[in-house]
């Protein structure tokens, strides 16, 4: 087995991702399963429909050892994917009669129901079925066969739809053909160790990376970073043999940081708050307002997350918050409805309406209007409040515009909540 790490690039195209109308799905998709299966990945290129600037891109990552093409497999004349690629790999296009019956037999259904069978149905599902001299067919998910192609001394090319149900559909199909099973089959494999922190800047990892690196040799070890839902990912890829000098790293880290650490195991907030709230028999219940019901989707995002999630309301108005929560009208009168004493009155409402044993209350200027000197845009109240007494409150000052600030308020909420139920 090597030591390196294969690479591999994602190629995707289609002319409608350029535009920014159509936001790239596949890109991540793969590039996240290729970087999972312990490729390296180099590079996720965007081009549009045109030849020219596919050869350029195929040739531009003509090094690596894998390489992904999404999109452009269709019937119409701009889908042009499999023919460069067959270009590329110097394999000619050939006719593949038996898998135009199978396209044939996947499509004649319907097509014959809409009027839409005749010459120019045939003539697409021939096109569809013109594969490179060589390549590995990959069934279609929808109409378009995905492809395994390789180019001498170069790299394998898979050549997949670019529908993203068709692509996913298709993925498993495609890492267990023959030519990347055989490739993947030398990927070096050696577990990553995923560390997770809510509340510590980058720079402070930086620094402590840096004192580490002059103590331990860290040229073995892959170390990213990543800021996500306001918490700090630290994602550490030893090669093999270098299993016990990732350990001794990741232990290391969280000697410097265990306050502000969530998990060393890779486990998100959302699993662990499940885990808490399961673990307890405790069921949640929300009162938001600013986040306008984003907590309660972001806690039943989860599967199974019946078991603990009993239900929220998104009281926006004042009015709302007395009828549906019993924030007296009174409270919001003195405080104002984005106050500290509103955000624990939510919290109670939401608590006792539910009959749960978790009660979150969130309410706040979101901006980018409505903010005073006193309550300004980011101000954001939290309050979560439990059946064993605890109350736990925040009012902090969030930065950003107003998606940001709901967002984070959700993410901060989240950890509150997690506060809460971590017995
Ligand atoms: P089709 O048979 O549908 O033409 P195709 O393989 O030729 O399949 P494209 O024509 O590239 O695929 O894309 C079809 C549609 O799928 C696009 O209009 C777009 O809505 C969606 N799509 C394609 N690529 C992506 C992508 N990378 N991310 C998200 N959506 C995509
Ligand atoms: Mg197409």
């Amino acid at each position: 087995m090597s030591e390196r790490r294969p690479t591999a690039s994602v190629l995707v195209t289609g002319s409608e991702l350029l535009t920014g109308h159509v936001a790239d799905a596949n890109g991540p998709f793969t590039a996240r399963s290729l970087t999972d299966l312990g490729f390296a990945v180099r590079r996720v290129l965007l081009v549009g429909d045109r030849p020219d600037d596919l050869r350029a891109a195929l040739e531009h990552v003509a090094d690596d050892d894998l390489v992904v093409t999404s999109g452009g497999l269709g019937p119409t004349a701009d889908d042009l994917t499999a023919e460069v690629v067959a270009e590329f790999a110097g394999a000619p296009m050939e006719p593949d009669a038996a898998l135009q019956e199978r396209i044939h037999a996947r499509v004649a259904g319907w097509a014959s129901r809409a009027g839409w069978d005749g010459p120019a149905l045939d003539a697409a599902t021939a096109k569809q079925a013109r594969v490179p001299h060589g390549a590995s067919v990959l069934e279609p998910v929808g109409t378009a066969p995905g492809l395994v192609v390789g180019r001498a001394g170069g790299p394998l090319v898979v050549v997949l739809p670019g529908p993203p149900r068709e692509l996913t559909g298709m993925w498993p199909a495609a890492l267990a053909s023959g030519p990347v099973a055989e490739l993947l089959a030398r990927v070096p494999q050696a577990e990553p160790v995923l560390l997770r922190f809510a509340g510590l800047p980058e720079s402070e990892i930086a620094e402590t990376l840096r004192g580490i690196g002059a103590e331990l040799d860290l040229s073995r070890v892959e170390v990213t970073t990543c800021l996500r839902r306001s918490e700090l990912e630290v994602d550490l890829r030893p090669l093999p043999g270098a299993e016990r000098v990732a350990a001794d790293l990741a232990e290391r880290i969280v000697g410097r940081h265990r306050r502000a650490l969530l998990s060393a195991d890779g486990r998100s907030t959302d699993e662990l708050l499940a885990e808490a709230l399961t673990g307890r028999g405790w069921t949640v219940a929300t009162g938001e307002s600013c986040t306008g019901g984003l907590l309660a989707g972001r806690l039943v995002d989860r599967a199974g997350s019946s078991a603990y999630v009993a239900g929220g309301v998104v009281a926006y108005s004042d009015a709302a918050k007395t009828a549906l929560l019993d924030v007296p009208a009174a409270l919001i009168a003195e405080h104002g409805a984005v106050s500290p004493e509103v955000a624990r009155a939510l919290a109670d409402g939401a608590r006792a309406r539910f009959g749960a044993d978790v009660g979150v209350g969130i309410t706040g200027v979101a901006g980018p209007g409505g903010g005073t000197e006193a309550k300004p845009v980011g101000y954001v109240c939290f309050c979560v409040t439990t059946s064993d007494g605890q109350v736990l409150a925040r009012a902090p000052r969030l930065s950003g515009g107003r998606t940001d600030v709901r967002e984070r308020s959700v993410d901060l909420a989240m950890h509150l909540l997690l506060r809460a139920a971590t017995p």
